[in-house]
């Protein structure tokens, strides 16, 4: 347990496969850092095309939480970024499943290919592939998350800094989204570009141009 552990939160160590990633991504020398954000934007669409699926069949999901939106905001003295959807969110189950392993398509089979590149290939893989969610760990030096299951009361966070281990636990649901993920990025001092409004807008721009929900772009404090 680390010291900042909170109460009734658990501290679980990445699966193997993962913190190879993660490595990778900590001491990323790619250059198109850029990447995370279309993945993290990427998964935030995702997760607002299952609740619409989930909705087909049980409609009250969509009581709270208001019509699909991803919003990106920046708090620059706070340095972070913030990718927050309304989309179908995740328990604290799903959270250690989702992000403490590695059974998705796209990583593993990242992570095969890497085993049959000569070293150095990796960067170019990352280009590739995308590494999904990890690649956040190539600007930040932790990553919160904080979720409400679509229809849910409670609400769980996950919190890593990417070097070996994540805390899971319960979320005050006051300070969750209705509905839906929030990822607290927390920008590393290299990477303060991501912390410019004009420069999240380019990239969201250039990467992300055909993501199917709206995105909205703020500055905190609002
Ligand atoms: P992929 O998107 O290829 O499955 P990622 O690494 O990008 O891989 O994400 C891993 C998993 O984490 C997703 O499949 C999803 O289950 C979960 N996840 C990530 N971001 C979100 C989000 N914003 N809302 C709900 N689930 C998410
Ligand atoms: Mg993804």
């Amino acid at each position: 347990m680390t010291a900042d552990t909170a109460p009734g939160e658990t501290t679980k160590s990445f699966e193997a496969d993962v913190a190879r990633l993660l490595h990778l991504m900590v001491h990323s020398v790619y250059s198109d850092k850029d990447v995370f954000l279309r993945e993290l934007v990427s998964n935030a669409a995702d997760a607002c095309e299952k609740l619409r699926f989930e909705a087909i069949a049980t409609p009250e999901l969509l009581s709270a939480g208001g019509e699909p939106l991803i919003t990106l905001t920046i708090d620059p003295s706070a340095r972070t970024l913030t990718v927050e959807d309304n989309g179908i969110g995740m328990t604290e189950g799903e959270m250690v499943e989702a992000l403490g392993t590695i059974a998705r398509s796209g990583t593993r089979a990242f992570m095969d290919r890497m085993a049959e590149e000569a070293k150095g290939g990796e960067s170019r893989l990352i280009g590739q592939f995308g590494v999904g969610f990890y690649s956040a760990f190539m600007v930040a030096d932790r990553v919160d998350v904080v979720s409400r299951r679509a229809g849910g009361d409670t609400a769980a966070r996950w919190s890593s800094d990417g070097l070996g281990t994540f805390t899971v636990g319960a979320a005050d649901p006051a300070e969750a989204p209705p509905r839906g993920t929030r990822v607290t990025l927390h920008v590393k001092e290299d990477a303060g570009t991501y912390l410019e409004p004009h420069v999240i807008e380019e990239t969201v721009r250039a990467q992300s141009g055909h993501v199917p929900v709206p995105i909205a772009l703020k500055t905190a404090p609002d």
